[in-house]
């Protein structure tokens, strides 16, 4: 039977809760067990899939195609667990589908209501996940801030659940501040008090406080922590600010999290040091051997979540060639009226990320063709990879008007345009091309070179695709089309002939890359940068 861990979080939002719950997953992963993670979003949307970038961060996609929060992007890189649209869900999601069920008539003539019929779903979902993905251990990560309305039915099915199992079947750990006041040069904990005071009135006693805290814990500090919150002083663990989020599981580890969650859930497993995660990714990560300036053209650039998994990749790809990456963001927008010479002095390598609608458009055009001409390692992602076959057919190929159908439906020379079965499409929730599709590639080129084989699966999120009618032309003034959907012939990757690195690929490489395991082509690119 698998055991549950449940993650709270108090006192403020942005506690890194999603790196806790990644770094509890990675540690217990080290120690033999199963794991996986589901997160619980208290939001109405059903998924995230139709929020803006500036709401919600960006939107990871799981090989299935669901369109989830960006935790479970971090859930990925952290362990081996591999999730499907189940491990995440929203109150949105589970309304609908209480709603639905009622509809139906499932629920004969009884009253809906939140318990125990929203509860009960939302059980049900978590349930299922640690049914089916067959685990050791569920660690189930509760979004929003304690105290907040929305998560209250997340937070009662948890407390139903937790009585449900009994003892060594479930832990709550609840993840809290210490703000330190630098007038009096002290950490305080009364926020932590009132957080978890509010937690116990509706039920929940947490096993363990994961405190985040700039300056480490005195013993006394822990001692009052543990007398006020009724948790043992040892269940108090000190989760200092990092320097890099991978270092979180060594931290925590220190602390003795892990060895502390198998007491507590009764698991017996041999003690397991960090030493090849650190070794690899921390030690490459704190002392490495080169640096590189990468530059990525984007219009959400001033919000760090909206590229997420991408500024991740990056890093992967520097700790693969033991190099820091120094991401240098750069306004679209701001670019289309300034000089791109001077934008991009001193980067060796660009990088265009996906987006959708039409504004900053050209300034992604224009960094676009700047790596081109001046043999700078370029690196574009879904709509990336259409601006730079846009790019191509504008300034190689004479099209002078050349375009994509979503910014320009007149466009004479439409060279990359809506997928077929987009036409149909009235609504905008979940209904674009999403999800792992494979791609074959050819040999003789960079892609081929950076997976070193033929086939591969990448997952996608797009409406929009290369236009096959473009082929010839594009390809006669040498374009390279190194990936290609086999079953239906849809262009997955463009390359330029003879420049020194340029890959644009119509999937999102960065939803697979790991610390431990960079992506193919992420490491390459960065390797080519290297050499700039
Ligand atoms: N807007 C483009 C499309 O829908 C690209 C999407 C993306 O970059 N994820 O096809």
């Amino acid at each position: 039977m698998s055991k549950y861990i449940f993650v709270t979080g108090g006192v403020v939002s942005s506690l890194g809760k999603g790196i806790a719950s990644a770094s509890i997953g990675k540690l217990l992963e080290t120690r033999g067990l199963k794991v996986t993670s589901l997160k619980c979003d208290p939001y109405l949307n059903v998924d995230p899939g139709t929020m803006n970038p500036y709401q919600h961060g960006e939107v990871y996609v799981t090989d299935d195609g669901a369109e989830t929060d960006l935790d479970l992007g971090h859930y990925e890189r952290f362990t081996n667990a591999h999730f499907t649209k189940d491990n995440n869900i929203t109150a949105g999601k589970i309304y609908y589908s209480v709603i639905t069920k009622e509809r139906r008539g499932d629920y004969l003539g009884k009253t809906v209501q939140i318990i125990p019929h929203i509860t009960d779903e939302i059980k049900g979902c978590i349930k299922k996940v640690a049914r089916e993905q067959d685990v050791d251990v569920v660690i189930v990560e509760i979004g929003g801030t304690v105290g907040d309305i929305e998560s209250l039915p997340f937070l009662e099915a948890i407390r139903q659940l937790r009585w449900e199992m009994g003892e060594h079947y479930a832990i709550n750990i609840h993840v809290t501040l210490l703000p330190y006041i630098k007038s009096c040069g002290e950490q305080k904990t009364k926020p932590t008090q009132h957080s978890v005071g509010t937690l116990r009135e509706i039920g929940i006693q947490p096993d363990i406080l994961l405190c985040r805290t700039e300056k480490p814990i005195l013993q006394e500090q822990r001692e009052k922590i543990a007398l006020f919150c009724n948790v043992d002083v040892e269940s108090v663990i000190e989760a200092a600010d990092a320097k890099s989020i991978y270092e979180v599981p060594s931290n925590l580890k220190k602390e003795h999290l892990d060895t502390l969650i198998l007491k507590k859930l009764n698991i017996k497993t041999p003690e397991k040091d960090l030493k090849a995660w650190e070794d690899f990714v921390v030690k490459r990560l704190r002392h490495p051997k080169h640096e590189v300036n990468i530059a990525v053209v984007g219009k959400y650039i001033q919000l760090p979540d909206a590229y997420k998994s991408i500024y991740e990749a990056l890093i992967h790809g520097g700790i693969a060639n033991d190099a820091k990456v120094n991401i240098i963001k750069i306004d679209s927008e701001n670019l289309e009226k300034g000089k791109a010479d001077k934008a991009f002095k001193g980067i060796q390598g660009l990088l265009v990320p996906g987006g959708f609608g039409s504004r900053g458009i050209e300034g992604k055009i224009k960094a676009i063709k700047y790596a081109r001409e001046k043999n700078v390692p370029f690196f574009g992602i879904c709509l990336g990879m259409q601006l730079a076959t846009v790019e191509f057919a504008r300034h190689v190929c004479g099209m002078k008007t050349a375009n994509s159908t979503e910014f320009d439906k007149n466009t004479k020379d439409p060279v990359i345009s809506l997928l077929a079965e987009q036409h149909q499409v009235t609504t905008m929730g979940a209904t674009m091309r999403l999800g792992a599709y494979p791609c074959h590639l050819e040999k003789d080129t960079f892609s081929f070179a950076a997976y070193k084989k033929e086939d591969i699966s990448e997952r996608h999120r797009h409406r929009f695709e290369f236009n096959n009618d473009y082929r010839d032309v594009l390809t006669s003034k040498g374009l390279l089309i190194s990936g290609v959907n086999p079953q239906r012939d849809l262009v997955e990757v463009i390359e330029v002939k003879g420049h020194r690195w340029f890959v644009g690929c119509q999937f999102h490489p960065e939803f697979q890359s790991k610390p431990d395991k960079a992506h193919p082509l992420f490491r390459d690119f960065i390797a080519a940068a290297l050499k700039t």
